[in-house]
């Protein structure tokens, strides 16, 4: 599977899922623009270690997904420097847990602006230069929580559902046009984020590692163990793939069965 000549954006990618995605897409030979927040520093090493390692063209975009002015200048700008978008990866997503009568309003409106719309105003950019050359790729990276629900994450659950119901839609408005639209819905992934979590847990519960990641963590996801961020990012370069052309419209489960219940 080549991805040669091909460019992408993957948005949210400095770290985590993200970065795994944009990793397996440079792998294959795509170009790719990086996207999120971070250490100059750090973003700079990781851009031009994934560049030299695979001797293709990789930018960085530090766009604020939750601002749909800068995600639509995002997408201008890997259009001008790659002279096309190609892919897009809509993976920027943030987390807040509380019972819906304490929710924060604020935190509900940016896990909506950065989840959700960010993903239809980047789209709503892409499209004409995707229809124009007859092929586009596009992904959302939504979460079991796209097809479930689970208690205190009203935001992330309201805006994970949306993407998936954006993915159906899009994918059927572009059906004939040689772009495909699908989602993938991971269950736990291994990523900073998570570990985090982790820690936080096992004081929490006053429990030990192991136990945490079984019984806390893993205990909806029925293979009890992380899915890693090289296996969504190798799910993701198939999806856009010339072989994936008809794929579109799917919500994929990534997730250990979490969601066959
Ligand atoms: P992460 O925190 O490791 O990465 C999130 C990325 O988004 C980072 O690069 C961050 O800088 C970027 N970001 C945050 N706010 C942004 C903004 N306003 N503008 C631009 N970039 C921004 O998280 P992750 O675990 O890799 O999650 C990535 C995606 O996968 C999210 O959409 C998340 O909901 C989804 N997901 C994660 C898991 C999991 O278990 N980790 C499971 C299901 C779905």
């Amino acid at each position: 599977m080549t991805l040669a000549n091909k460019a992408a954006i993957v948005t949210g990618s400095t770290s985590g899922i993200g970065l795994g995605i944009a990793t397996a897409l440079a792998e294959a030979g795509a170009s790719v623009m990086l996207n999120g927040f971070g250490n100059p520093d750090e973003i700079e090493q990781v851009r031009a270690e994934l560049a030299t390692r695979t001797g293709v063209d990789v930018r960085y975009s530090a766009a604020d997904m939750s601002d749909p002015s800068s995600v639509i200048q995002m997408v201008k700008d890997a259009e001008s420097v790659f002279g096309k978008v190609d892919i897009l990866v809509n993976n920027a997503g943030i987390q807040h847990v509380a019972a819906i009568d304490e929710f924060p309003a604020d935190r509900w409106h940016k896990i909506l602006a950065i989840n959700l719309s960010s993903n239809f105003f980047a789209m709503q950019a892409v499209i004409p230069g995707m229809k124009a050359r007859g092929f586009g790729r596009i992904v959302m990276v939504a979460s079991a929580h796209g097809l479930v629900g689970s208690p205190f994450k009203s935001a992330y659950v309201a805006a994970k559902h949306g993407q998936v119901g954006l993915t159906k839609v899009a994918a059927l408005e572009l059906a004939e046009t040689g772009i495909t639209v699908n989602a993938v819905c991971p269950g736990y992934v291994r990523t900073p984020l998570v570990e985090g979590q982790i820690a936080d847990q096992m004081k929490a519960h006053n429990l030990d590692r192991e136990e945490v990641i079984k019984t806390v963590i893993l205990g909806s996801q029925p293979n009890k163990r992380f899915v890693e961020v090289a296996e969504m990012g190798a799910v993701v370069a198939f999806l856009c793939s010339d072989m994936a052309q008809s794929i579109t419209g799917i919500s994929l489960p990534v997730d250990g069965a979490w969601t066959a219940r």
